[in-house]
C-alpha cells in the first residue's frame, strides 16, 4: 500500500468548482494587488482568530519579519525563541538584525519551556517569540506573565496552528490572538494553504496593524510618500481568492485531523506502544491541538523511516537539526549540548501522515508497519 504524507490533489478534487470560480473572478476583474479578496479574507480571518486586525502578507516568513519591524526590533536587540522550529523563526530575527536567544523545549509538547525563560532575559531582550509547533499552542499563560513582568513584547509564530486554542481563565483563546502580534503562513501544506506563498499578521492593537499595513507597501500611506522604510510584501488577490474558497472547510478539516490523531492514539495503544518505546503526542489540558503534524518519538528512528519508505509509507522528520546547530547560525556561539531536549527530539521525532483525506485503512497500515518493525528489533538493531 502507498500512503502519501499529504494529499493535496484529493483535497482539490472536492473543491475544484469553488476554487476555479474564485480564480476566474480575479482574472475577470484584473485586480491582482490588495483588492476586495484580500480585504474579505483579512476580515474573515480576523473574525475566525478573534482579533481586531488582520493583514495579508506575502509569506509566513514575512509575517514574522514585518511583526518584528513593526515593533522596532533591530540591531543590538535580542529575541527569545525556541531552537526546535522551522528555520524561518530564527531567520526572521536575523533578517531584522537582531539576535535569536534560544530556550530549550518542554519534551512533552516540543514547545518552548516557560520555566527556562526568565534566566535567558537580558537588558537587550525586546521580544519573546514562542512557536505553536505541530498545531499545539505553547504554554502562553506563563510566557505572557514573564513578558509582562519584564516589559517584553510577544510575537506568536502560529504558522502551524491556524484554529488551535489555548484556554486562559477558562476561556479559549485562538492561536495568534494572545501576544501583541500573531503570524500565520498559507504555504500550501499548512492547515489553511494557498496555491503558492502567503501569510498573515494579526493584532489587537490598531497602531501596530497600521504599521504592518504601511511596512508591507514600502511604508507609503499615500502613493510615493514614504513614512517608513518597509518592504514589498503583499498577499496576492489570487491567493486570497483561493484561501477564501477553502476557509469554509477549515473547521471540518481540523475536526478530521483531530479524529485521525485520536485513531492513531487508539491503534498505538492497542499495540502496546510503550513496550516498543513509542512516545505519542501529548495534548496539554489547556489546548485544542489542530494536528498540523502527528509526531511520535521512536527508537532507531532513521532505520524505521527507511523501512517505512520501502513499504510505501511516507514520513518526515521535523526537525533533524535544531537551529542552534545550523551552519549559518554558528556566529551566535551555541554548541552541541546547550539544549539537550531539542537535540534529543531532533534524534527521535517522526511525523506520520495526518491530512484530512487519510483513510482508516491507510492509518491501520502505517501503525502495523511501525509496530511490526519495532517488534522485530533484534533482527536489525545494532548491538548496544
Ligand atoms: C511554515 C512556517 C513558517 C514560514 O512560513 P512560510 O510561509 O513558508 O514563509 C514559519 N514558522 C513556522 C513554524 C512554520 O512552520
Amino acid at each position: 500500500m502507498r500512503v502519501p504524507f499529504i494529499n493535496l490533489k484529493a483535497q482539490y478534487e472536492g473543491l475544484r468548482g469553488e476554487m476555479e470560480e474564485a480564480i476566474k473572478e480575479v482574472l475577470e476583474s484584473q485586480r491582482f494587488i490588495l483588492g476586495p479578496k484580500v480585504r474579505a479574507l483579512e476580515e474573515a480571518l480576523a473574525h475566525y482568530i478573534g482579533v481586531k486586525e488582520a493583514i495579508g502578507v506575502a509569506s509566513g516568513t514575512d509575517a514574522l519579519v514585518l511583526s518584528l519591524m513593526a515593533l522596532g526590533v533591530g540591531e543590538g536587540d535580542e529575541v527569545i525563541t525556541t531552537p526546535f522550529t522551522f528555520f524561518a523563526t530564527a531567520g526572521a530575527i536575523m533578517r531584522v538584525g537582531a539576535r535569536p536567544v534560544f530556550v530549550d523545549i518542554d519534551p512533552r509538547t516540543y514547545n518552548l519551556d516557560p520555566s527556562l525563560l526568565e534566566e535567558r532575559i537580558t537588558p537587550r531582550a525586546k521580544v519573546i517569540l514562542p512557536v505553536h509547533l505541530f498545531g499545539q499552542c505553547a504554554d502562553m499563560g506563563p510566557i505572557l506573565e514573564v513578558a509582562e513582568r519584564h516589559g517584553l513584547k510577544v510575537v506568536e509564530d502560529a504558522a502551524q496552528a491556524m484554529g488551535a486554542d489555548y484556554t486562559v481563565d477558562s476561556s479559549p483563546r485562538r492561536a495568534g490572538s494572545m501576544g501583541h502580534l500573531g503570524c500565520f503562513s498559507f504555504y500550501p501544506t499548512k492547515n489553511l494553504g494557498g496555491a503558492g506563498d502567503g501569510g498573515l499578521v494579526v493584532t489587537g492593537e490598531e497602531e501596530l496593524a497600521e504599521r504592518v499595513r504601511l511596512l508591507r507597501v514600502h511604508g507609503a500611506k499615500r502613493k510615493y510618500e514614504h513614512e517608513l522604510v518597509g518592504i514589498n510584501s503583499r498577499l496576492d488577490e489570487l491567493q486570497a481568492a483561493v484561501l477564501l474558497a477553502k476557509l469554509p472547510h477549515l473547521e471540518e478539516w481540523t475536526a478530521k485531523r483531530i479524529a485521525k490523531a485520536h485513531r492513531y492514539d487508539e491503534l498505538f495503544a492497542e499495540a502496546d506502544h510503550e513496550a516498543l518505546g513509542i512516545g505519542l503526542p501529548v495534548v496539554e489540558y489547556r489546548n485544542r491541538h489542530v494536528f498540523h503534524q502527528y509526531v511520535i518519538r521512536v527508537p532507531h528512528r532513521d532505520a524505521l523511516r527507511s523501512h517505512l519508505q520501502e513499504v510505501g509509507v511516507e514520513t518526515e522528520v521535523y526537525y533533524p537539526l535544531p537551529l542552534h546547530l545550523q551552519p549559518c547560525l554558528q556566529s551566535l556561539g551555541y554548541r552541541e549540548g546547550d539544549f539537550p531536549q531539542a537535540e534529543k527530539a531532533a534524534r527521535e521525532v517522526l511525523a506520520l501522515p495526518i491530512h484530512p483525506e487519510l483513510t482508516a485503512e491507510e492509518q491501520e497500515y502505517v501503525v502495523e508497519q511501525i509496530v511490526q518493525f519495532l517488534s522485530e528489533k533484534p533482527r536489525w538493531a545494532s548491538p548496544c
